[in-house]
């Protein structure tokens, strides 16, 4: 990643220092208690969906880690940030659960689980979702984040802005391009701006290290900020 490319994402480099060291010190009430003093940035609600979790645990590691939990560590780690940046948020998980509200077998768990999510979505006003996953592949050389995008003009304007701010960043000399999402439920039924980040392959063992990493975490949560800050400052 060059210098320059950097700088433009130095505001909220800093932020997520002094959210760290806020952390370590005060401790996170206290973090939140300023998180909420900010002035609210946007009218928009970023709602932070961490892809999985409790009986669906999404794809397993090369290490043996599930998806659901490195979803849920970026996606709390970008509820801070979000927060700390004067954004409205709501997270759809904040544990390691299932959200269906009906069921006996895991797959109408699922089901109901993935409606349960698209629900929250579209009955939030001004909602833009951002959907947190992780890749797998059974070839183990391919790597990099991709950014997919809900049926609207806005979200494929959002997945523009990302996808680009990721390949001039955490992914320098990546090829990948922002697709709309096909096949995938929850992004094919909300009627709001939405996206859905694979943030990267976990049977590639370079960069399934970096992913649960907290540095590596700390960047892309960075990367996907700006790239909001820069979508709902337009919109
Ligand atoms: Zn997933």
């Amino acid at each position: 990643m060059s210098r320059e490319n950097w700088i433009g994402l130095l505001p909220f480099y800093l932020l997520v220092v002094v959210l760290l060291l806020g952390a370590a010190q005060l401790g996170s009430d206290a973090v939140t208690a300023i998180a909420d003093a900010q002035p609210v940035r946007s009218n928009h609600t970023i709602i932070i969906d961490a892809g999985h979790g409790g009986v669906d645990g999404g794809a397993t590691s090369c290490t043996g880690v599930l998806e659901s939990q490195l979803n849920l560590q970026i996606a709390l780690r970008l509820d801070d940030l979000l927060h700390l940046l004067g954004y409205r948020t709501l997270m759809i998980r904040r544990d390691d659960i299932s959200v269906y509200t009906e069921g006996e077998t895991i797959a109408q768990k699922k089901i109901s689980d993935l409606k349960e999510r698209v629900r929250i979505v579209n009955t939030t006003e001004n909602a833009v979702l951002i959907s947190i996953h992780q890749n797998t592949f059974s070839d183990n050389r391919y790597g990099g984040a991709q950014v997919f995008y809900a049926n609207t003009e806005q979200s494929r304007e959002l997945a523009q802005i990302l996808q680009e701010s990721i390949v001039t960043t955490v992914n320098s000399g990546s090829n990948r391009r922002c697709k709309k999402a096909e096949g995938v439920y929850l992004m094919k039924q909300i009627e709001k701006t939405g996206i859905l980040i694979e943030c990267g392959f976990l049977s590639n063992p370079t960069e399934e290290a970096l992913l649960r990493s907290d540095a590596y975490q700390m960047k892309l949560c960075c990367v996907i900020a700006s790239a909001i800050s820069n979508f709902t400052d337009k919109a």
